[in-house]
């Protein structure tokens, strides 16, 4: 711990707030996870996490673990036309050909996260109600009573974030007209599926997606769908079966085999929101989907969430008390347009992948090409201009 570092609360123990910690930590900082649940967990579904954290992951010493719990996905990794032809190889490496994708239960990532910290760093029953700030000191307040005061207070309280209005007047999310019904598969039910590939099928308005998890012992599916009437007014549901079951009914009978073994589901509404056009104010700051909630069509909200916790790091790591407001706006500068960028993306995509975008043939085309972006994507390393904007504090 450096002795003049700033001090830090983190409010959320998701995916970003843990990262981030395990990130401040390794850069010798004082950190503090404050999370409303009375235990930190998460629902039972897979996310996909690609090479650009992978590699920040590694760099906290978590390169074990994701590859204890994850399920590397290889060459056979394939889009399809709903009927089962396919379209083109899913882009697996970053351009030098490092293969770092996995297929990853939530709640593994969630654990082996939380394991990775010192003891008493989390501190779960701890709800944020209230925000204050003066020029030397971030005060937050809960709904148990407690108060807290840092030098820095980062947001990682996800799309309905309580602290985000202490930074840019509340707006409402925006839905998508998308509903993703999600669940998994023991491997043994399906024991002639691959254990190492990600799959698409591509249809109109609809998409299907499969990847394993949990080192290939769970099959992990979302069927993305036209929202009903019910899914407009809830952000979860419980999920009928034999429902997700005739949605893709007549699709390619791969489809059809798995989801005969489905016995439960869970339908997700998609929101995500604008772009905001900051995320902080003086010591608080927006992490991971509080400051940039975005549809799941490029699987990266969390791997954004990852780059985002590295890049506050680094840079916080320069800093000192007096200097980490500059510090935030540093790590804001870095990050906001790149994300806005890829929270536009994952809308176009998603309407890429419904063929919404122009006919069969060119979604097909559009698909086919997309590997390049995905390299691009995969390529960067959040570190090496986080270093820069460090050393220019
Ligand atoms: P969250 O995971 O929402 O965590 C926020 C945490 O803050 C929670 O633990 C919550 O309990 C806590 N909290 C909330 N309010 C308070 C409060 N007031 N006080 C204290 N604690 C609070 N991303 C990918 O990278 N790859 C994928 O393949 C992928 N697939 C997805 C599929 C679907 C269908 C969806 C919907 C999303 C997907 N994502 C994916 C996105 C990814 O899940 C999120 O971007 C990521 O989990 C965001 O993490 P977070 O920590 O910012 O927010």
């Amino acid at each position: 711990m450096t002795a003049s570092g700033p001090s830090i609360a983190i409010i959320g123990g998701g995916i970003g707030g843990l990262f981030a910690a395990n990130a401040l930590i390794a850069h010798g900082l004082s950190v503090q996870v404050y999370e409303q649940a009375p235990a930190l967990g998460e629902v039972g579904a897979g996310v996909f996490i690609t090479p650009n954290s992978v590699r920040q992951l590694e760099r906290v010493g978590l390169g074990p673990a994701v590859e204890t719990w994850g399920a590397r996905v290889g060459s056979g990794s394939r889009y399809f036309r709903d009927d089962g032809s396919p379209i083109a190889p899913v882009q697996v490496t970053d351009s030098a050909g490092w293969n770092a994708t996995f297929g990853m239960h939530r709640a593994d990532l969630v654990n082996f996260l939380a394991a990775a910290l010192p003891a008493g760093v989390v501190h779960t029953g701890h709800r944020a109600t209230g925000f204050a700030q003066d020029e030397s000191t971030a005060r937050v307040t809960f709904a148990n009573g407690a108060v807290v005061e840092a030098d820095i207070v980062v947001a990682c309280d996800g799309i309905h974030s309580e602290l985000r209005p202490f930074v840019f007047p509340p707006s409402d999310p925006v839905f998508s007209g998308t509903v993703a019904y999600r669940g998994l598969v023991p491997h043994a039910a399906v024991p002639d599926w691959p254990k190492d590939a990600w799959q698409m099928w591509l249809g109109r308005g609809k998409h299907f997606l499969v990847f394993p998890v949990r080192a290939g012992q769970l099959v992990n599916y979302v069927g993305f769908v036209p929202a009903d009437a019910q899914m407009k007014e809830s952000w979860t549901a419980q999920g009928d079966p034999d429902a997700l079951r005739a949605e893709f009914a007549g699709w390619d009978p791969r489809i059809e085999g798995l989801l005969k073994e489905v016995t439960s589901t869970f339908k997700w509404a998609l929101y995500d929101r604008e772009p905001l056009p900051t995320w902080t104010r003086g010591r608080l700051t927006l992490l991971g989907d509080a400051a940039h909630p975005m549809l799941p069509h490029l699987g990266q909200g969390a791997n954004q969430s990852i780059e985002d916790g590295m890049a506050l790091a680094t840079i916080l790591a320069n800093a000192d008390r007096d200097t980490a407001p500059a510090a935030l706006v540093a790590y804001e500068k870095l990050r906001r347009e790149r994300v806005a960028g890829v929270q536009r993306g994952a809308r176009e995509n998603g309407l890429r992948y419904d063929t919404m975008l122009g006919d069969v043939a060119k979604r097909d085309a559009e698909i086919v090409a997309h590997a390049s972006f995905r390299k691009t994507l995969y390529d960067h390393d959040v570190v090496v201009e986080a270093r820069e904007a460090a050393e220019a504090l």
